[in-house]
């Protein structure tokens, strides 16, 4: 059975953390072929404010925040390996290297040392993971990520070549009982330069190790026991789903659902190795599956929010119907500026969109649409979709609160309301 396992930042975010996860794979879940893991705890978000100190030019939060990074993990060492050991002396040769490279890089584009700053988290967790297992007698083979994934040079999201990727991966198929650790989130081009699949990319990348090694299963070990049919820290009530199809998930993760990053499951699909979500924390709780056949979740209703969205109004300036012309002339000026809808909503003399709010992309569509149309806006907006829902449940949910928009087809239904009429905490009808 090869089996790829997955472990986030929270299930490696300190020296018990990591001691726990060993405790995990030496005794109480089978051993895996090939192992992902993330940066430890909140070190990829340290990483980001680092990468803004050093674009900023500020020497001063710079250094102070490169010290922090550097005695987390330093501090993780000496707790699981005593005061001096290689290891400590791996990690600040890697965090030298990360520094030194901050002065060639100032004036390179954004995307490009976002990926050669923040991508270092993985690399420092993993040999810190790697160390450990070894100690402990889980024989472990450090692998460097930028050696297996390839991609192309779109920095901050890179695309895999995935014919390079397999044939990089089926080269490290070995004999022995090793298990293989790699980082997740990064790998490189093919010319070496380190790139970034996205934030929260980790899950990803196992799913392409799975893919790749033609695995039979992959484990994702998260703080939860598994996925959801709605927040559980936005509603009350949510329930766990037992099994789900790919198809499904995919509708999920693509409508806002947040347990596991939404490219995940296409490399999975592919192949049909299904994905267990499972707790660390209580290993021996039910988990969830994702897999090629319908499950409860498939006919579950399901619940996603988005919160902080804004709602735009855009028609024609010369009372034009929005027809196919204006309607791509919208839309192509939204996927320039990398702007997602998640409502589209057409009637005969407007389009109705609703976007994530964020004013850095939005501010060049705008502009660009501004000749031809007119737009007006509402913000502080939430979007609640639901799955498999019928209308005494959505109406249920509403509860007489005003509906701003709305979009619905046989299986799922959007709508916005005010984030001001909104609970904090939510209740699906039983
Ligand atoms: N460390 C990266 C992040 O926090 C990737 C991941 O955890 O999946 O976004
Ligand atoms: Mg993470």
């Amino acid at each position: 059975m090869l089996r790829v396992y997955k472990f986030g930042g929270a299930s490696i975010q300190d020296a018990n953390a990591i001691r726990h996860m060993g405790e995990l794979l030496a005794e109480k879940a089978p051993r895996p072929s090939a192992m992902v893991a993330s940066a430890m705890g909140k070190t990829t978000n340290a990483l980001e404010a680092l990468l803004q100190a050093a674009r900023q030019d500020d020497e001063t939060l710079y250094r102070r925040r490169l010290a922090a990074i550097c005695d987390d993990h330093l501090a993780v060492a000496e707790a699981l390996f005593g005061p001096e050991s290689a290891v400590a002396d791996e990690l600040k040769q890697r965090l030298a290297e990360l520094d030194n490279a901050h002065h060639a890089h100032r004036d390179t584009p954004f995307p490009f040392h976002y990926d050669q700053t923040v991508g270092i988290g993985e690399l420092l967790s993993t040999t810190l993971v790697a160390a450990w297992l070894n100690e402990i007698g889980v024989a472990t083979r450090w692998c460097d990520a930028r050696e297996l994934i390839i991609t192309d040079d779109r920095h901050q999201a890179a695309n895999i070549d995935w014919v390079a990727t397999r044939e990089r991966i089926a080269s490290l198929a070995q004999a022995n009982d090793e298990v293989l650790l790699t980082q997740g989130f990064i790998g490189a081009t093919a010319d070496g330069v380190m790139t970034t699949l996205g934030r929260e990319g980790s899950d990803f990348s196992a799913a392409i190790l799975a893919e790749a090694l033609d695995a039979d299963e992959l484990t994702i070990w998260k703080d939860v026991p598994g996925l959801f049919n709605a927040d559980p820290r936005r509603f009350t009530n949510a329930r766990q789903i037992a099994r789900l199809s790919f198809a499904e998930a995919l509708e999920q993760t693509w409508h806002g659902a947040k347990v596991i990053h939404p490219r995940t499951l296409a490399p999975l699909q592919r192949r049909g190795i299904p994905l267990t979500v499972r707790s660390f924390l209580e290993p021996e709780a039910a988990p969830s599956i994702i897999g090629p056949e319908l499950g409860e979740g498939d006919t579950l209703p399901a619940c996603m929010l988005r919160d902080d969205q804004l709602l735009l109004e855009v028609s024609p300036r010369d009372g034009s119907f929005v027809d196919e012309a204006l309607m791509a002339e919208v839309l192509t000026r939204f996927a320039e500026a990398g702007l997602h809808a998640n409502l589209i909503d057409v009637e005969a003399l407007r389009l109705r969109l609703a976007v994530n709010h964020q004013p850095e992309r939005l501010s060049p569509a705008l502009e660009a649409l501004e000749e031809h149309f007119s737009v007006a806006r509402q913000e502080d907006l939430v979007l609640l979709t639901v799955r498999h829902a019928d209308d005494a449940l959505l109406d249920a949910l509403e509860g007489g609160r005003t509906r701003v928009a709305e979009q619905r087809n046989a299986t799922t239904a959007q709508r916005l309301y005010r984030a001001a009429e909104c609970p904090d905490s939510w209740r699906l009808p039983e």
